[in-house]
Protein backbone atom coordinates (compact mmCIF):
# COMPACT_ATOMS: atom_id res chain seq x y z
CA UNK A 1 0.00 0.00 0.00
CA UNK A 2 1.79 3.30 -0.90
CA UNK A 3 0.80 6.20 0.89
CA UNK A 4 2.23 9.49 2.05
CA UNK A 5 0.57 9.08 5.40
CA UNK A 6 2.44 10.11 8.58
CA UNK A 7 1.14 8.32 12.33
CA UNK A 8 2.34 9.81 15.64
CA UNK A 9 2.40 7.34 18.38
CA UNK A 10 2.93 8.50 21.69
CA UNK A 11 4.00 6.76 24.20
CA UNK A 12 3.93 6.52 28.31
CA UNK A 13 7.15 6.31 29.72
CA UNK A 14 7.56 2.96 31.44
CA UNK A 15 9.09 -0.27 29.99
CA UNK A 16 5.85 -2.39 29.94
CA UNK A 17 3.99 0.37 28.10
CA UNK A 18 7.09 1.44 25.27
CA UNK A 19 7.86 -2.20 24.35
CA UNK A 20 4.45 -3.26 23.10
CA UNK A 21 3.87 0.46 21.10
CA UNK A 22 7.28 0.10 19.52
CA UNK A 23 5.95 -3.01 18.19
CA UNK A 24 3.26 -1.88 16.80
CA UNK A 25 4.92 0.86 15.09
CA UNK A 26 7.49 -1.33 13.67
CA UNK A 27 4.39 -3.14 12.05
CA UNK A 28 2.91 0.06 10.92
CA UNK A 29 6.27 1.22 9.33
CA UNK A 30 6.71 -2.23 7.56
CA UNK A 31 3.28 -1.45 5.66
CA UNK A 32 4.41 1.65 4.26
CA UNK A 33 3.33 4.19 6.76
CA UNK A 34 5.70 6.21 8.48
CA UNK A 35 5.79 6.10 11.71
CA UNK A 36 7.19 8.50 14.21
CA UNK A 37 7.31 7.16 18.16
CA UNK A 38 7.24 9.93 20.77
CA UNK A 39 8.27 9.39 23.59
CA UNK A 40 10.45 11.82 26.75
CA UNK A 41 14.00 13.43 26.40
CA UNK A 42 15.02 10.71 29.21
CA UNK A 43 14.81 7.86 26.45
CA UNK A 44 16.57 9.72 24.08
CA UNK A 45 20.27 8.48 25.40
CA UNK A 46 18.77 5.17 25.24
CA UNK A 47 17.42 5.19 22.26
CA UNK A 48 20.81 6.74 20.45
CA UNK A 49 22.87 3.51 21.90
CA UNK A 50 20.48 1.18 21.02
CA UNK A 51 19.24 1.57 17.38
CA UNK A 52 15.61 0.16 17.43
CA UNK A 53 14.62 0.22 14.29
CA UNK A 54 15.82 2.17 11.30
CA UNK A 55 12.16 2.77 9.41
CA UNK A 56 10.06 4.46 12.65
CA UNK A 57 11.75 8.29 13.26
CA UNK A 58 11.83 9.40 16.76
CA UNK A 59 11.35 12.42 18.68
CA UNK A 60 11.16 13.77 22.25
CA UNK A 61 8.70 15.65 24.43
CA UNK A 62 9.70 17.07 27.82
CA UNK A 63 7.81 15.39 31.10
CA UNK A 64 9.14 18.21 32.93
CA UNK A 65 11.78 16.71 34.55
CA UNK A 66 15.33 17.15 34.22
CA UNK A 67 16.27 14.34 36.23
CA UNK A 68 14.59 13.05 39.76
CA UNK A 69 11.56 12.08 39.46
CA UNK A 70 8.47 13.25 42.00
CA UNK A 71 7.88 10.02 43.87
CA UNK A 72 4.28 10.46 43.93
CA UNK A 73 2.48 9.26 40.27
CA UNK A 74 -0.35 11.94 40.28
CA UNK A 75 2.64 14.59 40.89
CA UNK A 76 4.67 13.20 37.49
CA UNK A 77 1.11 13.14 35.59
CA UNK A 78 0.07 16.70 36.49
CA UNK A 79 3.51 18.08 35.30
CA UNK A 80 3.77 15.62 32.23
CA UNK A 81 0.71 16.27 31.19
CA UNK A 82 1.01 20.33 31.27
CA UNK A 83 4.48 19.90 29.33
CA UNK A 84 3.63 17.68 26.83
CA UNK A 85 0.48 19.36 25.78
CA UNK A 86 2.69 22.06 25.08
CA UNK A 87 5.46 20.52 23.20
CA UNK A 88 3.29 17.65 21.64
CA UNK A 89 1.77 20.65 19.52
CA UNK A 90 4.68 22.00 18.52
CA UNK A 91 5.60 18.58 16.64
CA UNK A 92 2.78 18.51 14.93
CA UNK A 93 2.86 22.13 13.65
CA UNK A 94 6.87 21.31 12.69
CA UNK A 95 5.01 18.30 10.10
CA UNK A 96 2.71 20.32 8.93
CA UNK A 97 4.87 22.45 6.59
CA UNK A 98 6.60 18.63 5.57
CA UNK A 99 5.78 16.07 2.83
CA UNK A 100 4.52 14.43 5.60
CA UNK A 101 2.19 15.99 7.67
CA UNK A 102 0.50 14.09 10.98
CA UNK A 103 -2.47 12.12 9.50
CA UNK A 104 -3.45 10.27 13.01
CA UNK A 105 -2.04 10.01 16.16
CA UNK A 106 -2.03 6.95 18.50
CA UNK A 107 -1.64 7.33 22.16
CA UNK A 108 -1.22 5.34 24.94
CA UNK A 109 -4.15 5.49 27.25
CA UNK A 110 -2.76 6.61 29.80
CA UNK A 111 -2.67 9.93 28.50
CA UNK A 112 -6.32 10.86 27.51
CA UNK A 113 -5.63 14.87 27.03
CA UNK A 114 -3.69 14.04 23.91
CA UNK A 115 -7.16 13.20 22.61
CA UNK A 116 -7.94 16.45 23.16
CA UNK A 117 -4.59 17.48 20.75
CA UNK A 118 -5.43 15.45 17.93
CA UNK A 119 -8.76 16.74 18.15
CA UNK A 120 -7.86 20.30 18.24
CA UNK A 121 -5.79 19.42 14.57
CA UNK A 122 -8.52 17.61 13.27
CA UNK A 123 -6.31 14.28 13.28
CA UNK A 124 -8.45 10.90 13.36
CA UNK A 125 -7.07 9.77 17.09
CA UNK A 126 -6.85 6.49 18.80
CA UNK A 127 -6.64 5.02 22.47
CA UNK A 128 -4.09 2.06 22.62
CA UNK A 129 -4.70 0.10 26.09
CA UNK A 130 -1.50 -2.21 26.82
CA UNK A 131 -3.31 -4.24 29.39
CA UNK A 132 -5.98 -7.08 27.89
CA UNK A 133 -9.68 -6.79 27.25
CA UNK A 134 -10.80 -8.18 30.44
CA UNK A 135 -8.89 -5.55 32.78
CA UNK A 136 -9.27 -2.62 30.53
CA UNK A 137 -13.00 -3.84 31.04
CA UNK A 138 -12.55 -4.10 34.21
CA UNK A 139 -11.34 -0.59 35.36
CA UNK A 140 -14.04 0.65 32.38
CA UNK A 141 -17.04 -0.43 35.04
CA UNK A 142 -14.83 0.96 37.93
CA UNK A 143 -14.68 4.33 36.27
CA UNK A 144 -18.45 4.12 35.58
CA UNK A 145 -19.23 2.68 39.06
CA UNK A 146 -21.06 -0.58 37.61
CA UNK A 147 -18.98 -2.50 39.45
CA UNK A 148 -19.47 -1.82 43.18
CA UNK A 149 -16.75 -2.78 45.40
CA UNK A 150 -16.74 -4.64 47.89
CA UNK A 151 -18.78 -7.05 45.38
CA UNK A 152 -22.25 -8.21 46.87
CA UNK A 153 -23.87 -11.15 46.44
CA UNK A 154 -20.88 -13.74 47.71
CA UNK A 155 -18.06 -13.68 46.28
CA UNK A 156 -18.70 -13.63 42.77
CA UNK A 157 -18.09 -10.56 40.33
CA UNK A 158 -20.74 -10.44 37.22
CA UNK A 159 -20.07 -8.31 34.03
CA UNK A 160 -21.26 -8.62 30.84
CA UNK A 161 -18.99 -10.97 29.08
CA UNK A 162 -16.95 -11.78 32.17
CA UNK A 163 -18.20 -14.47 35.20
CA UNK A 164 -15.77 -16.05 36.64
CA UNK A 165 -13.84 -13.74 38.52
CA UNK A 166 -13.79 -13.45 42.50
CA UNK A 167 -12.80 -10.53 44.19
CA UNK A 168 -9.21 -11.71 44.82
CA UNK A 169 -9.06 -12.04 40.55
CA UNK A 170 -9.69 -8.26 40.26
CA UNK A 171 -6.85 -6.14 39.34
CA UNK A 172 -5.46 -4.99 43.04
CA UNK A 173 -5.86 -1.46 42.86
CA UNK A 174 -9.75 -2.32 41.79
CA UNK A 175 -10.39 -5.01 44.85
CA UNK A 176 -8.77 -2.69 47.33
CA UNK A 177 -9.46 1.19 46.54
CA UNK A 178 -7.40 2.06 48.47
CA UNK A 179 -3.94 0.72 47.79
CA UNK A 180 -2.67 3.15 45.60
CA UNK A 181 -5.05 6.34 44.81
CA UNK A 182 -2.47 7.90 42.67
CA UNK A 183 -2.23 4.77 40.16
CA UNK A 184 -6.41 4.35 40.17
CA UNK A 185 -6.82 7.61 38.96
CA UNK A 186 -4.43 6.70 36.17
CA UNK A 187 -6.23 3.97 35.36
CA UNK A 188 -9.95 5.10 35.80
CA UNK A 189 -9.33 8.68 34.04
CA UNK A 190 -8.36 6.60 30.42
CA UNK A 191 -12.73 6.59 30.49
CA UNK A 192 -12.92 9.95 30.94
CA UNK A 193 -13.07 10.80 27.24
CA UNK A 194 -12.28 7.21 25.51
CA UNK A 195 -15.91 7.31 23.48
CA UNK A 196 -14.66 10.69 21.88
CA UNK A 197 -11.36 8.60 19.77
CA UNK A 198 -12.06 7.00 16.44
CA UNK A 199 -11.24 3.90 17.78
CA UNK A 200 -9.34 1.67 20.63
CA UNK A 201 -6.85 -0.43 20.40
CA UNK A 202 -5.84 -3.22 22.74
CA UNK A 203 -2.76 -5.58 22.67
CA UNK A 204 -4.26 -8.49 22.47
CA UNK A 205 -6.04 -10.89 19.95
CA UNK A 206 -9.42 -11.77 19.14
CA UNK A 207 -9.28 -16.01 19.76
CA UNK A 208 -7.66 -15.05 23.42
CA UNK A 209 -10.41 -12.56 24.69
CA UNK A 210 -12.95 -13.84 22.31
CA UNK A 211 -16.33 -12.69 24.53
CA UNK A 212 -14.92 -9.58 25.82
CA UNK A 213 -13.94 -8.16 22.86
CA UNK A 214 -17.14 -9.38 21.30
CA UNK A 215 -18.77 -7.09 24.14
CA UNK A 216 -16.24 -3.86 23.63
CA UNK A 217 -17.06 -4.52 19.95
CA UNK A 218 -20.77 -4.06 20.39
CA UNK A 219 -20.09 -0.82 22.32
CA UNK A 220 -17.28 0.50 20.48
CA UNK A 221 -15.25 0.55 17.81
CA UNK A 222 -12.11 -1.33 18.91
CA UNK A 223 -9.38 -3.56 17.13
CA UNK A 224 -6.73 -6.00 18.11
CA UNK A 225 -3.18 -5.45 17.08
CA UNK A 226 -1.59 -8.13 19.66
CA UNK A 227 -0.03 -10.03 20.40
CA UNK A 228 2.85 -7.18 19.92
CA UNK A 229 6.01 -9.92 20.27
CA UNK A 230 9.02 -8.89 18.02
CA UNK A 231 7.90 -10.77 14.70
CA UNK A 232 11.10 -13.05 14.36
CA UNK A 233 8.98 -15.66 17.16
CA UNK A 234 5.51 -15.11 15.65
CA UNK A 235 5.05 -14.92 11.98
CA UNK A 236 8.91 -14.10 11.18
CA UNK A 237 7.39 -11.23 8.33
CA UNK A 238 9.42 -8.73 9.75
CA UNK A 239 13.67 -9.55 9.37
CA UNK A 240 15.38 -8.73 11.71
CA UNK A 241 12.84 -7.64 14.32
CA UNK A 242 13.86 -9.75 17.63
CA UNK A 243 13.94 -7.85 20.26
CA UNK A 244 11.87 -4.79 21.57
CA UNK A 245 14.82 -2.20 21.72
CA UNK A 246 14.83 0.34 24.08
CA UNK A 247 15.28 -1.43 26.65
CA UNK A 248 16.07 -0.05 30.00
CA UNK A 249 18.07 -3.00 31.56
CA UNK A 250 20.98 -4.82 29.31
CA UNK A 251 20.20 -8.52 29.55
CA UNK A 252 22.94 -10.93 30.14
CA UNK A 253 22.50 -12.70 26.60
CA UNK A 254 25.35 -14.46 26.16
CA UNK A 255 25.23 -15.79 29.48
CA UNK A 256 22.24 -17.11 29.30
CA UNK A 257 21.54 -18.86 25.78
CA UNK A 258 25.22 -21.05 26.10
CA UNK A 259 23.89 -21.91 29.75
CA UNK A 260 20.93 -23.12 27.74
CA UNK A 261 22.37 -24.69 24.59
CA UNK A 262 24.27 -27.35 27.41
CA UNK A 263 21.01 -28.24 28.75
CA UNK A 264 18.34 -31.05 27.77
CA UNK A 265 15.03 -30.21 26.13
CA UNK A 266 12.38 -28.68 28.36
CA UNK A 267 14.84 -29.47 31.37
CA UNK A 268 15.21 -25.30 32.71
CA UNK A 269 12.76 -23.27 34.50
CA UNK A 270 12.67 -19.89 33.72
CA UNK A 271 11.50 -17.18 36.62
CA UNK A 272 11.47 -13.32 36.21
CA UNK A 273 9.15 -11.11 38.12
CA UNK A 274 9.70 -8.18 35.30
CA UNK A 275 10.85 -4.83 35.35
CA UNK A 276 9.14 -3.40 38.75
CA UNK A 277 8.75 -6.06 41.50
CA UNK A 278 10.36 -5.72 44.80
CA UNK A 279 10.04 -8.86 46.42
CA UNK A 280 10.11 -9.54 50.34
CA UNK A 281 12.98 -11.27 51.81
CA UNK A 282 11.28 -13.98 53.14
CA UNK A 283 9.34 -14.91 49.76
CA UNK A 284 12.46 -14.71 47.73
CA UNK A 285 13.98 -17.28 50.17
CA UNK A 286 10.97 -19.70 49.44
CA UNK A 287 11.11 -19.35 46.09
CA UNK A 288 14.71 -19.69 46.27
CA UNK A 289 14.63 -23.44 48.78
CA UNK A 290 11.78 -24.18 46.23
CA UNK A 291 13.57 -24.16 43.48
CA UNK A 292 16.43 -25.82 44.58
CA UNK A 293 14.56 -28.63 46.72
CA UNK A 294 13.18 -29.11 42.76
CA UNK A 295 15.86 -30.66 41.49
CA UNK A 296 14.94 -28.57 38.15
CA UNK A 297 17.98 -26.24 36.37
CA UNK A 298 16.47 -22.68 36.77
CA UNK A 299 17.43 -19.13 34.98
CA UNK A 300 16.33 -16.69 37.69
CA UNK A 301 16.04 -12.80 36.49
CA UNK A 302 16.90 -11.40 40.27
CA UNK A 303 17.75 -7.90 39.27
CA UNK A 304 20.82 -6.05 41.26
CA UNK A 305 18.68 -3.86 43.11
CA UNK A 306 17.47 -6.86 44.73
CA UNK A 307 20.56 -9.13 44.70
CA UNK A 308 21.36 -8.66 48.67
CA UNK A 309 17.98 -10.97 49.46
CA UNK A 310 19.69 -14.10 48.30
CA UNK A 311 21.31 -16.00 50.49
CA UNK A 312 25.15 -16.71 50.55
CA UNK A 313 24.13 -20.78 51.13
CA UNK A 314 21.61 -20.59 48.57
CA UNK A 315 23.86 -19.32 46.12
CA UNK A 316 26.69 -21.53 46.64
CA UNK A 317 23.94 -24.80 46.34
CA UNK A 318 22.43 -24.01 43.42
CA UNK A 319 25.64 -22.99 41.37
CA UNK A 320 25.93 -26.26 39.26
CA UNK A 321 21.84 -25.95 38.79
CA UNK A 322 20.94 -22.10 38.89
CA UNK A 323 21.93 -19.17 36.33
CA UNK A 324 21.06 -15.92 38.20
CA UNK A 325 21.33 -12.88 35.90
CA UNK A 326 20.46 -9.00 35.92
CA UNK A 327 18.34 -8.92 33.28
CA UNK A 328 17.56 -11.77 30.19
CA UNK A 329 16.93 -11.62 26.78
CA UNK A 330 13.07 -13.00 27.76
CA UNK A 331 12.03 -14.18 24.35
CA UNK A 332 15.11 -15.93 23.40
CA UNK A 333 14.80 -17.39 26.79
CA UNK A 334 11.42 -18.64 26.27
CA UNK A 335 11.64 -19.66 22.93
CA UNK A 336 14.81 -21.79 23.62
CA UNK A 337 14.22 -25.68 23.74
CA UNK A 338 16.08 -25.84 26.68
CA UNK A 339 13.36 -24.27 28.86
CA UNK A 340 9.88 -26.18 29.42
CA UNK A 341 8.48 -23.36 31.63
CA UNK A 342 8.28 -20.08 33.15
CA UNK A 343 7.60 -18.92 37.01
CA UNK A 344 5.61 -15.29 36.26
CA UNK A 345 4.55 -12.70 37.89
CA UNK A 346 1.95 -12.29 35.28
CA UNK A 347 2.48 -8.99 33.46
CA UNK A 348 0.62 -8.46 30.44
CA UNK A 349 3.91 -8.82 28.46
CA UNK A 350 5.19 -11.74 29.77
CA UNK A 351 2.08 -13.27 29.68
CA UNK A 352 1.55 -12.44 26.10
CA UNK A 353 4.95 -14.08 25.75
CA UNK A 354 4.71 -17.07 27.03
CA UNK A 355 1.03 -17.63 25.15
CA UNK A 356 3.00 -16.71 22.00
CA UNK A 357 5.65 -19.10 22.37
CA UNK A 358 3.83 -21.67 24.06
CA UNK A 359 5.53 -22.22 27.23
CA UNK A 360 3.37 -23.41 30.43
CA UNK A 361 3.55 -20.96 33.70
CA UNK A 362 3.66 -21.22 37.57
CA UNK A 363 1.65 -18.05 38.16
CA UNK A 364 2.94 -15.73 41.50
CA UNK A 365 0.74 -12.29 40.83
CA UNK A 366 1.94 -9.18 42.76
CA UNK A 367 -0.31 -6.54 42.24
CA UNK A 368 -1.95 -4.61 39.50
CA UNK A 369 -3.54 -6.42 36.43
CA UNK A 370 -1.15 -9.19 37.41
CA UNK A 371 -4.40 -11.23 39.89
CA UNK A 372 -7.02 -11.69 36.76
CA UNK A 373 -3.93 -12.21 34.36
CA UNK A 374 -3.39 -14.94 36.78
CA UNK A 375 -6.85 -16.13 36.89
CA UNK A 376 -7.22 -16.10 32.85
CA UNK A 377 -3.87 -18.03 32.34
CA UNK A 378 -5.00 -20.45 35.03
CA UNK A 379 -8.71 -21.03 34.65
CA UNK A 380 -9.84 -19.86 30.94
CA UNK A 381 -6.77 -21.01 28.63
CA UNK A 382 -5.56 -23.35 31.01
CA UNK A 383 -2.08 -22.62 30.76
CA UNK A 384 -0.65 -22.42 33.64
CA UNK A 385 -0.87 -23.89 37.64
CA UNK A 386 -0.35 -21.74 40.50
CA UNK A 387 2.16 -21.63 42.89
CA UNK A 388 -0.20 -21.24 45.64
CA UNK A 389 -3.83 -21.60 45.36
CA UNK A 390 -4.69 -18.43 47.60
CA UNK A 391 -2.62 -15.44 46.95
CA UNK A 392 -2.75 -13.90 50.11
CA UNK A 393 -1.65 -16.86 52.32
CA UNK A 394 1.87 -17.04 52.36
CA UNK A 395 4.53 -19.09 49.50
CA UNK A 396 5.90 -22.05 50.79
CA UNK A 397 9.09 -23.56 49.37
CA UNK A 398 6.81 -27.31 49.37
CA UNK A 399 4.27 -24.67 47.17
CA UNK A 400 7.12 -23.88 44.93
CA UNK A 401 8.51 -27.47 44.43
CA UNK A 402 4.71 -28.95 43.99
CA UNK A 403 4.25 -26.62 41.08
CA UNK A 404 7.54 -27.10 39.54
CA UNK A 405 6.83 -30.52 39.70
CA UNK A 406 3.08 -30.15 38.01
CA UNK A 407 4.24 -28.27 35.28
CA UNK A 408 7.38 -30.01 34.41
CA UNK A 409 6.17 -33.89 34.61
CA UNK A 410 3.32 -35.72 34.20
CA UNK A 411 0.21 -35.45 32.67
CA UNK A 412 -0.53 -32.21 34.36
CA UNK A 413 2.45 -30.99 32.31
CA UNK A 414 1.13 -32.82 28.65
CA UNK A 415 -2.44 -30.73 29.25
CA UNK A 416 -0.67 -27.05 30.13
CA UNK A 417 1.99 -27.89 26.86
CA UNK A 418 -0.71 -28.64 24.49
CA UNK A 419 -2.91 -25.81 25.83
CA UNK A 420 0.03 -23.49 25.35
CA UNK A 421 1.02 -25.16 21.99
CA UNK A 422 -2.90 -24.30 20.91
CA UNK A 423 -2.49 -20.01 21.70
CA UNK A 424 1.09 -20.07 19.91
CA UNK A 425 -0.63 -21.23 16.72
CA UNK A 426 -3.76 -18.74 17.49
CA UNK A 427 -1.25 -15.79 18.40
CA UNK A 428 0.95 -16.53 15.17
CA UNK A 429 -2.25 -16.68 13.25
CA UNK A 430 -3.35 -13.42 14.46
CA UNK A 431 -0.11 -11.41 13.22
CA UNK A 432 0.30 -13.72 10.02
CA UNK A 433 -0.83 -12.30 6.97
CA UNK A 434 -4.77 -11.80 6.74
CA UNK A 435 -5.11 -12.95 10.47
CA UNK A 436 -7.10 -11.14 12.51
CA UNK A 437 -5.12 -8.56 13.97
CA UNK A 438 -2.88 -8.07 10.81
CA UNK A 439 -6.26 -7.21 8.90
CA UNK A 440 -7.42 -4.86 12.12
CA UNK A 441 -3.63 -3.03 11.30
CA UNK A 442 -4.85 -3.14 7.61
CA UNK A 443 -8.05 -1.56 8.10
CA UNK A 444 -6.54 0.97 10.40
CA UNK A 445 -4.50 2.12 7.64
CA UNK A 446 -6.79 2.17 4.87
CA UNK A 447 -9.19 4.44 7.75
CA UNK A 448 -6.51 7.06 8.03
CA UNK A 449 -6.10 7.05 3.92
CA UNK A 450 -9.92 7.63 3.59
CA UNK A 451 -10.09 9.97 6.53
CA UNK A 452 -6.63 12.06 5.03
CA UNK A 453 -7.85 12.28 1.82
CA UNK A 454 -11.81 13.46 2.20
CA UNK A 455 -10.11 16.60 4.95
N1 LIG B 1 11.87 -8.72 30.33
C1 LIG B 1 13.09 -8.98 29.74
N2 LIG B 1 14.06 -9.56 30.51
C2 LIG B 1 13.87 -9.89 31.80
C3 LIG B 1 12.61 -9.63 32.39
C4 LIG B 1 11.61 -9.04 31.62
O1 LIG B 1 13.31 -8.71 28.56
O2 LIG B 1 14.80 -10.40 32.42
C5 LIG B 1 10.83 -8.06 29.50
C6 LIG B 1 9.70 -9.02 29.18
O3 LIG B 1 10.02 -9.75 27.99
C7 LIG B 1 8.51 -8.09 29.03
C8 LIG B 1 8.85 -6.89 29.94
O4 LIG B 1 10.25 -7.00 30.22
O5 LIG B 1 8.39 -7.65 27.69
C9 LIG B 1 8.10 -6.93 31.26
O6 LIG B 1 6.79 -6.54 31.05
P1 LIG B 1 5.60 -7.14 31.89
O7 LIG B 1 4.35 -6.49 31.39
O8 LIG B 1 5.62 -8.62 31.81
O9 LIG B 1 5.92 -6.77 33.38
P2 LIG B 1 6.32 -5.40 34.14
O10 LIG B 1 7.80 -5.30 34.05
O11 LIG B 1 5.60 -4.27 33.44
O12 LIG B 1 5.85 -5.67 35.53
Amino acid sequence: MATKIHVFVVVYPVQGHINPMLQFSKRLASKNVRVTLITTSAYKNLNENQPTNPTILFDYISDGFSGEKPSGIADFVETFKNESSKSLPELIEKQRKTEYPVSAIVYDSFMPWVLDISKKFGLYGVSFFTHSCVVSTIYYHTSKGSLRIPVENGNVVSLPSISCLEMGDLPSFVSDLDSYPGVLKLVLDRFSNFEEADCLFFNSFDNLENEVVNWLSSKWKIMTIGPSVPSMFLDKRLADDRDYGLSLFKPDGDACIKWLDGKDSDSVVYVSFGSLANLEQDYMDEIAWGLLDSKCSFIWVVRDTEKSKLSEKFVEESADRGLIVNWSPQLEVLAHKAVGSFMTHCGWNSTLEALSLGVPMMVVPQWTDQTTNAKYIVDVWQTGVRVKAHDKEKITREDVTKSVKDVMEGTKREELKANALKFKEMALEAMSEGGSSDKNIDDFIAEIVTSSTST
